[in-house]
């Protein structure tokens, strides 16, 4: 079973090709990492698999639905797919509860108070219950960062997609964000992450792929892939980041 299928997968800025033939096929309940040098096309493949860009070549389906360039409208995207950033993005002047119910009652049509009991539910899981009232300003990046991830969990995505999401914390917070994405991956949530938290790839995730100048260039369970890499480009990502 699969449910994201990229199959050559290619992309371009203007004269500069960034996705240059991605397949990856993703099943239910796991867990990919996504590692590799700045600039190799992680981002990109991530903001095409949420149609923040539009693809020029080859194939995406997430969960059956295929995702056209133009024939899909973003909002029947975001049934499937959700996604948090580096930056945490959250609204300065909406309470921390404002921030995960908008979404759901503005693009959802979802009653105020049902979205409320959503709200409640994944922040809690997320341990921001407590939050509700807040205001973004008021919390550490780790606990704003948290709430990002609440705020994409109540659209009920089939896959999550993170883009780096510690990348921005003092490093004495990241570790109750990978906390809360590990709880998520034990629940069975379906998670693409791009990430330099090695150690986390390598405990959590069920597969890592190395990206490397636009294409997969080796992916595998991450205790081979770390241990046995196999090509001198992993090999000497491996050695510039542990
Ligand atoms: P990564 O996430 O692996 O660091 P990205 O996917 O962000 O890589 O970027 C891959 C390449 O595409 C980089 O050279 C980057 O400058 C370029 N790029 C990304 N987004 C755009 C854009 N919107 N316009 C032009 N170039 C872009
Ligand atoms: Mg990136």
């Amino acid at each position: 079973m699969t449910l994201v299928c990229v199959k050559d997968l290619h992309k371009s800025f203007g004269d500069l090709e960034v996705l240059k033939g991605v397949d990856l096929d993703v099943a239910p309940g796991e867990v990919v990492a996504i590692i590799g040098r700045s600039g190799s096309g992680k981002s990109t493949l991530l903001r095409c698999l949420n149609q923040l860009e539009q693809h020029d070549g080859g194939d995406i389906e997430i969960a059956g639905q295929r995702l056209d360039a133009d024939a899909m409208a973003p909002s029947d995207l975001s049934r499937n797919v959700g996604m948090v950033f580096q930056s945490f993005n959250l609204f300065p002047h909406k309470t921390v509860g404002e921030n995960v119910m908008l979404a759901p009652v503005v693009v959802r049509g979802v009653d105020k108070l049902e979205a409320a009991r959503v709200a409640r539910e994944v922040l809690d899981k997320v341990g921001m219950l407590e939050k509700f009232d807040a205001y973004p300003a008021q919390l550490s990046g780790g606990q704003q960062q948290r709430v990002a991830i609440a705020r994409a969990l109540a659209m009920k995505p089939k896959v999550l997609l993170c883009d780096e999401v510690t990348s921005a914390l003092d490093p004495e917070l990241v570790g109750e964000v990978l906390r809360v994405l590990e709880a998520l991956a034990e629940e069975g949530m379906t998670l693409i992450l791009v990430t330099h938290e090695m150690k986390f790839a390598h405990d959590v995730a069920d597969r890592v792929v190395f990206m490397h100048h636009g294409r997969i260039h080796e992916q595998g369970d991450p205790k081979t892939l770390f241990n046995h890499p196999s090509t001198p480009e992993l090999k000497q990502f491996i050695s510039a980041v542990l």
